[in-house]
């Protein structure tokens, strides 16, 4: 008798193909055999009746542009009283005193929310999506320094004018009070926004620079010292800011340490087994308890920890390959690097941690009972999760370099034929080729009916995104998750 392990174990059956090049001519890309293009072809049999009238997908409130109001208006409250202070402006020093005081204030508020945003708080985290809170956070950090670097300027400069160079520059980092800190913390923020720049971090491995980058914790709280000294903080205004400083902390220590250290002694997950899908891509089966209260949707990631040699110490994000069952949860990865590489070593029993559920590519970012998910490579993982469990009328493109890139298709195969739903296979070097506004449309009709979700390399769905926008999908409805924060 086949144990509930052996079946999930089994290698994978046949499959079929389509190539959205049919329509564009093989100008570009490999075709798939005579056999697989017979077998494309029968899923858009013309005539084929569609299914029911697509709902016109609600306008929603983006919760977004929601917490992005909240953010800015948290920055004109905490600079209210340095705008108050404006009409007593009266000399070139003033002028510039005004200006460091405020460009100090936008850079201490700027530097607690960009811990908060990566605090891994479940509501920002599910309603806007790691990787946009990440790209916030790259982003807010470059404004944080850019401010940082003008307060001292003009700091500098605002002493200068009034009591001479050497007071305005040595005399203030030597003498002034918590300027020794905060020249401190922000050479350390410069040294970090340095190693962030793209040309820099992708020289270093993604390790080294993630540990880097713990040094701003330090810069923040360097510059925290260094801020209440400063003339805006007597009475409430200095309650609010510690207020503001101890809420963010608590924050952090509770989702990226509380949380995760009380789930793993709760579902003590562990590794039940591994299932290799091809020469380079293997699903990795973890078992628990209470595995349910983990509260995970199909298309989210954890960042997984595998208490093992050389693995221990590092947390990588991985999705969900699978729905999430009361007994196991699944991970599709592919060997990329030193840690997706040591996973096709795991041995089963080994302990692991998850951190999450995370990500915000989930069924519930569609308003229209037509799906259809592209998904490229590796990027399939979280997108089988979708394709059996999305409601609607689902269609899934998938596209790889290498038929052997295809993993998981008598899955998806048979998850196609369980629910009626169609797969399109396309292999193309470029991953990028088959994904014009032309191709699209005539590969789904109605596409602009449809919410869509993509998942791949940078590359493909930046191009996706594009394809689609040229095939009339408004903006709301594509929903894109990157393997590269
Ligand atoms: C939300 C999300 C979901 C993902 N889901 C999957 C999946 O289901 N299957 C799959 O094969 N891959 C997935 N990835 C990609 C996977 O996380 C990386 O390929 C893996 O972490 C690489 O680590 P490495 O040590 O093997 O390689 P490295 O050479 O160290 O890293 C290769 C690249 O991976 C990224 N990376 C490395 N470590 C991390 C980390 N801790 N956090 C974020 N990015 C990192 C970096 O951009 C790095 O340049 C996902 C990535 C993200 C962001």
């Amino acid at each position: 008798m086949t144990t509930h392990w052996e079946s999930l174990l089994r290698p994978p059956s046949e499959a079929r193909w389509v190539s959205l090049l049919d329509d564009e001519g093989p100008a570009t890309g490999r075709r798939p055999s005579g056999r697989a293009r017979a077998g494309g072809r029968r899923s858009r049999t013309p005539g084929s009746p569609p299914d029911a009238a697509p709902r016109k997908p609600a306008l929603r409130r983006r919760p977004g542009g929601f917490v992005a109001g909240l953010l800015w208006t948290g920055a004109a409250v905490a600079t209210a009283g340095c705008w108050a202070d404006l009409p007593d402006v009266a000399s070139t020093a003033d002028g510039l005193a005004w200006l460091g005081r405020l460009t100090g204030l936008l850079a201490g508020y700027g530097a607690a929310i960009l811990v908060a945003l990566m605090a891994r708080i479940p509501y920002l985290d599910r309603t806007i999506g790691s990787d946009r809170l990440s790209r916030w956070h790259a982003l807010g950090g470059r404004g944080t320094l850019a401010l940082s670097v003008a307060h001292m300027v003009f700091a500098m400069a605002a002493r200068a004018v009034g009591s001479g160079v050497w007071e305005g520059t040595f005399g203030l980092v030597l003498y002034g009070p918590g300027i020794l800190e905060a020249t401190v913390s922000l050479a350390l923020l410069l040294a970090v926004g340095l190693i962030s720049a793209r040309a820099i971090r992708s020289r270093m491995s993604y390790e080294a620079w993630h540990h880097a980058h713990f040094l701003t914790y330090l810069a923040i709280y360097l510059g925290f010292a260094h801020q209440l000294t400063g003339p805006s903080f007597g009475g409430v205004g200095a309650w609010a800011w510690r207020g503001l400083y101890l809420g963010v902390a608590a924050l952090l220590l509770w989702h990226r340490f509380a949380v995760p250290v009380m789930r793993s002694r709760r579902h003590r997950l562990r590794v039940a087994g591994l299932r290799r899908e091809s020469d380079d891509v293997v699903s990795v089966y973890i078992a628990g308890d209470d595995l349910a209260r983990l509260g995970a949707e199909p298309g989210q990631f954890f960042r997984w920890r595998f208490l093992t040699e050389g693995m221990w110490w590092a947390a990588n994000p991985y999705s969900l390959s699978a729905v999430p069952s009361g007994r196991h949860l699944r991970i599709t990865v592919k060997a990329a690097g030193a840690h997706s590489r040591a996973l096709f070593s795991l041995t089963p029993g080994t302990r692991v941690w998850a951190e999450g559920p995370y990500g915000a590519l989930t069924a519930a970012r569609s308003r229209s009972s037509r799906i259809l998910l592209i998904a490229g490579g590796v990027g399939i993982s979280p997108l089988r999760a979708l394709f059996e469990s999305m409601p609607g009328q689902v269609t899934l493109l998938y596209l790889a370099r290498t038929v052997e890139d295809l993993v998981l298709r008598g899955e998806l195969d048979a998850i196609a034929a369980a629910r009626g739903a169609r797969v399109h296979y396309t292999v193309n070097e470029d991953l990028t080729v088959p994904l014009t506004g032309r191709s699209l449309s005539r590969a789904i009709p109605d596409l602009a009916d449809h919410d869509v979700f993509v998942c791949g390399p940078r590359g493909m769905t930046r191009k996706a995104l594009h394809a689609l926008r040229r095939a009339g999908v408004p903006k709301r409805q594509i929903h894109l998750e990157n393997f590269d924060f």
